[in-house]
């Protein structure tokens, strides 16, 4: 019986099982471990039977995400060899959100970082902060560019964003009056 070649139904769920002999590579009742890991569909026959045996019942369980840390597994496609083709197909629907939240959290912590190092909290139209200094006094951490360009702040000042080009002595002239301001 190949026990690979089935599908998982809808309310069934891939579990990763690991072996008490530490890197263990072989077969136990017909199912394959690579590195000490075996994949199983959760509550299923090939489950119950292995999870009896004293080398695997004390064993942590994983999900399938788990697979991505197997030394074996250089690339995805490298799942469907070892552990069959369902394996890898599941895999990769699991592996999509989980990658996309992590990339979320990193970013976030990037952006907390660079606020931190004293950088404008201003978000480009591409997505990445401004890399400018934020100004000292900047409540909301924005370097003194982007708070000229603000247009709640600038009225909140009493101002108005300039509806023309301004010349270099006007603006040098505006910008010192909205500092001057803004610093009270
Ligand atoms: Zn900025």
């Amino acid at each position: 019986m190949s026990y690979w070649n089935s599908h998982i139904k809808e309310n069934e769920e891939y579990v990763v099982l690991r072996h008490s002999i530490n890197r263990f590579d072989g077969h136990v009742n017909g199912i394959r471990f690579r590195e000490g890991y075996c994949v199983v569909v959760k509550g299923s026959r090939p489950y119950n039977t292995l999870k009896k045996l004293p080398l695997i019942k004390s064993s942590e369980e994983y999900p399938l995400i788990h697979l991505r840390s197997l030394k074996c597994i250089m690339r995805d496609k490298d799942l469907e060899t070892i552990f069959g083709k369902d394996v890898y197909l599941q895999y990769m629907k699991v592996k999509t959100p989980i990658i996309k939240a992590e990339e979320l959290i990193y970013k976030e912590e990037v952006y907390k970082e660079h606020i931190e190092n004293g950088r404008c909290s201003f978000i480009k139209l591409n997505g990445e902060p401004c890399g400018l200094e934020a100004y000292t006094h900047s409540i909301s951490k924005m370097c003194k560019l982007h708070i000229l360009e603000d247009k709640e702040i600038i009225s909140k000042l009493g101002y108005k964003i300039p509806d023309r080009e301004l010349t270099r002595d006007e603006q040098k002239k505006y910008r010192a009056r909205i500092f001057k301001r803004y610093d009270k």
